[in-house]
């Protein structure tokens, strides 16, 4: 066994892991325990990335087809990459440089970002390369430049240790950055007056958490900072001397926010008065670390609420010493090396911008060609909308998943329709914008390729390759360069040299020389040993963990800048026809769309499918009760889901998680309904806020299934189903083997043909394994295979009461014997006592929510179920959750 470290290639705390590999496959996965930003633990996602490492689903050779309406067949490299070759080359011919696009990834290393931003700009001459970065990041980057002067995020995680108070807002870090969480309970331990304010709208298990919890309002985050900027003047509170030394633009921001009093803003932000007074005066007590994500980010005013915080913290003198600073925490594991090679838009290598002809310059002269084009180029919402309108005519998608994560997803699909040429590199060939691919390019993923990636504190660490990619896929930036030298091979034999990705990394470092994030310092072999964060420029024996310790600013004048902007409602206004607030998020154990986590079947033991969180008076006024299938409608589209009860979320309020696409659930997910419109400045869409109406779905035929299996093979077999209902759940189960769950419904029976395929394809067609049982006047139907005594597979058409109970049959491979008389007779209830284990709460322990209830009713605590069942004792992700069922429990008694 050999091990090789790595980063995770989820979120953005960029955890390092230590990936173990035997016989040149990964078996296994553990924290790095050198590494900064984890110090050795990973959450429940990066605890089980060894398992999205199977060879199953992944795209292994290219493909490609040359009419629409064919299947893709399989190619050599050299023939798809001189096909796409050939189309780039005529339609740029034809139309333009701009009438080609890339749609690239805060996955991707630094150094693959880099080679595709220099193709686009430096050899092609088209600004249109944008990334899915603009849906998570791009209004941190504009509160940044806007305030700070640089896309620089201030503060870094050992802030956390010495903060007195820390302000999340926009952020359910227990679920989306969990070993963060980790940390911040840590530093609660250690420092029991640490303050914690949680600003969100509903009350997630890191609001649970909080000493004070300011529910807003959706979107009424900039009137709740000003009226605490408000609070701080008035009492004096605000740092006089760091704001007329440091700052400008001052006058304007207290002339604004005069009118934003405590009580005045109180019914718009639907807080108490005396709360905003509360959280002004510990955030100004300090130090105060702020940590904020897509609440403020997925936003028509995203820039605006980003800058009203950073306000907040330049005016009380919060920022640029230990435990005080503004710090974004970044969505995506390399957004943020993204940012630094400028492969956006709107941006130049080295956080250049595209505006300024010098910057454009600078860059032109550092690779060697005329110059770059100024056009600005489009953006993710508005590239898909220029596909649509035939103004972009070939687009290159990489590692990303345009068909499940945009907004308004009829208007994407239309797009990939109507796109001459779609290109997609990826890992994975079961994403849901794979069908529209007209060449598919296999990319390597985590494990198999090196690079670097930088996390949410500006800390770059190596990402190393611990076994081969599995058939002919290629590192993102190799397929780059190959695309590039057949394109115009003069030219790009001179811009493209690489024949490493350390090649790549030098020539990125070069950029970098005297600017904001400089890290001419660095090399493979420093990062190697550690990881490190920037600036590193040359000379120096270490990174900066803060920034700004002088008050001098990468502004022109040196002195940060206030932002005056007033607060702005949400984009879309709830009205008659659409009285909810509809709030989009993520989960605790899956990860965007998917693609990875939807590979791991214990990570859908927290949740299987997308749930609606309702408030239990929105659920009465409707006359539905938790469990119901509910039409959630939008003015774009609609989704059918199931609805829960939820003290989480505000009357008139609801919330549904962000990761269900159309090949796990019917109709196209859950960005059906979400809005495309986008920040003036950031253009960073509004995922958080849509306005919708909710009613029953009145979907009488029922239908169920499960069955052991390749679980990716055996989710592609139940596509067609997932198409043809009006609701559809489909997922995995199970913890060493997969097992495949299908819960449908809908207006009437399916056809025969497909049931019959169906069938076929969970091996329920044989009649010498199989039970079957059939009550046609009531439209029952029952099929049950058995293998060796245990249940492999099984169909429940118009009754599917037993679906719980049988799936944890097969998940634990249970003898069937015993089982037979319920599973085929005429009942609509399981064995007494067997009404399934219920929703897994410890994915590591495998411990579920009704033994934890049980225990806790028996008047166990904390420790007392750490101790019996051993619940939160692994990785601690789900100790929120811990802590909530016990305040339920107290509540209720
Ligand atoms: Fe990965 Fe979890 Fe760490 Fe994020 S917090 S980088 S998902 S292990």
């Amino acid at each position: 066994m050999s091990v090789v470290s790595s980063v995770c290639c989820y979120c953005g705390t960029g955890c390092g892991v230590l990936i173990e590999t035997d016989a040149g496959e990964i078996t296994g996965v553990r924290g790095d325990p050198a590494h900064p930003a984890n110090r050795g633990k990973l959450c429940t996602k990066g605890a089980t990335l060894h398992l999205s490492a199977q060879a199953s689903g992944r795209a292994l050779y290219p493909e490609l087809r040359t009419h629409r309406e064919s299947p893709r067949r399989r190619v050599s490299w050299d023939a798809a990459l001189d096909h796409v070759a050939e189309k780039f080359r005529a339609v740029i011919r034809e139309h333009g440089p701009d009438a080609v696009a890339f749609y690239i990834s805060g996955q991707l290393t630094t150094e693959a970002y880099y080679v595709f931003n220099k193709l686009a700009k430096g050899l092609i001459r088209t600004n249109n390369v944008d990334t899915n970065s603009r849906l998570c990041m791009s209004s941190a980057v504009a509160g940044y430049k806007a305030t700070l002067g640089a896309d620089a995020p201030p503060g870094c995680y050992d802030d956390i240790d010495h903060a007195g108070t820390i302000f999340i807002a926009g952020s359910n870090t227990a679920y989306a950055h969990p070993i963060l969480f980790r940390r911040i309970e840590a530093a609660r331990q250690a420092n029991p007056n640490l303050k914690l304010i949680v600003v969100d709208p509903r009350r997630t298990d890191t609001a649970n958490e909080a000493d004070l919890h300011l529910a807003i309002l959706p979107g009424t985050d900039v009137a709740l900072y000003h009226a605490m900027l408000n609070v701080m003047l008035w009492e004096e509170l605000i740092d006089r001397a760091a704001i007329a030394a440091h700052t400008e633009g001052w006058d304007a921001l207290r002339d604004r926010v005069r009118d934003y009093t405590p009580e005045k803003v109180a019914p718009i932000c639907g807080v108490a008065a005396a709360d905003i007074v509360q959280a002004a005066r510990w955030f100004a007590a300090g130090p105060t670390l702020s940590l904020y994500c897509q609440g403020l980010n997925q936003s028509s005013c995203g820039l605006d609420k980003n800058a009203a915080l950073i306000n907040l913290h330049l005016a009380s003198g919060q920022i640029g010493k230990p435990g005080a600073a503004p710090l974004s925490l970044t969505g995506q594991p390399n957004a943020m090396g993204g940012r630094e090679v400028g492969g956006m838009a709107n941006l130049l290598s080295a956080h250049r911008d595209l505006d300024n002809p010098e910057h454009r310059a600078e860059v032109a002269r550092l690779w060697g060609v005329d110059d770059v084009p100024a056009t600005p180029g489009k953006t993710a919402v508005e590239m898909f909308d220029a596909v649509k309108r035939g103004e972009i005519r070939a687009i290159w998608i990489a590692c990303t998943n345009p068909a499940q994560s945009l907004p308004d997803q009829n208007l994407v699909h239309e797009a990939l329709q109507t796109a001459e040429c779609v290109v997609l590199q990826e890992a994975f060939a079961d994403t849901e914008t794979a069908p529209y691919a007209d060449v598919l390019l296999p990319a390597a993923t985590w494990g198999e390729q090196d690079g670097t990636m930088t996390n949410s504190e500006r800390c770059i660490s190596r990402v190393h390759a611990a076994v081969p990619p599995p058939g002919e896929a290629r590192a993102d930036w190799e397929i780059v360069r190959d695309f590039a030298l057949r394109l115009d091979p003069a030219k790009a034999a001179r811009l493209f040299p690489y024949d490493s990705a350390e090649a790549v990394f030098n020539e990125h470092r070069e950029t970098t020389r005297g600017r904001d994030l400089d890290i001419t310092g660095l090399s493979y072999a420093l990062l190697d040993r550690a990881p490190q964060q920037w600036p590193f420029p040359e000379g120096v024996a270490a990174g900066q963990a803060r920034l700004y310790a002088d008050g001098v600013y990468p502004t022109a004048s040196g002195r940060a800048h206030f932002h005056a902007a007033p607060y702005k409602p949400v984009a879309e206004a709830i009205d008659a026809r659409y009285p909810l607030h509809l709030n989009t998020g993520r989960l605790r154990d899956q990860w965007h769309a998917m693609s990875r986590t939807g590979k791991v079947a214990r990570l859908f033991a927290h949740a299987d499918a997308p749930v609606l969180s309702m408030n239990v008076r929105d659920l009465e006024l409707r006359r539905l009760k938790a469990g119901d299938l509910v039409r959630v409608k939008s003015r774009r589209g609609e989704v059918v889901v199931t609805a829960e009860a939820s003290d989480s979320v505000r009357p008139g309020q609801c919330f549904l998680p962000m990761h269900w696409g159309a090949r796990f659930m019917g109709g196209r997910g859950v960005n059906a309904l979400t809005l495309p419109t986008f920040d003036a400045v950031s253009k960073q869409p509004e995922f958080k806020h849509a306005a919708v109406q909710v009613a029953k779905a009145e979907l009488p035929w029922r239908m169920a299934a499960l069955a052991v299996g390749d679980g990716a093979k055996l989710l592609d077999a139940v596509q067609p189903l997932l198409r043809a209902c009006d609701y559809a759940a489909a997922g995995l189960a199970g913890r060493d083997r997969d097992v495949l769950t299908l819960r449908l419904a809908h207006t009437q029976p399916l056809p025969e043909s497909l049931l019959a395929a169906l069938d076929a394809a969970l091996g329920l067609d044989d009649p010498l394994a199989v039970m079957h049982y059939q009550d046609k006047p009531r439209g029952i139907s029952k099929r049950v295979r058995v293998d060796g005594g245990k249940v492999t597979a099984a169909r429940l058409t118009g009754e599917t009461a037993i679906f719980d109970w049988l799936r944890d049959v097969i998940v634990e491979g249970a003898d069937a014997t015993p089982l037979r008389a319920w599973i085929l007779a005429p009942v609509t209830r399981p064995p007494a006592g067997g009404a399934g284990r219920g929703r897994v709460v410890c994915n590591c322990l495998n411990v579920a929510e009704p033994d934890i209830v049980v225990a806790i009713a028996a008047g166990a605590d904390l420790a007392a179920l750490q101790a019996t069942l051993k619940c939160g004792t692994e990785c601690g992700s789900c100790v929120p959750e811990l802590k909530r069922l016990l305040s339920a429990r107290r509540a209720a008694a």
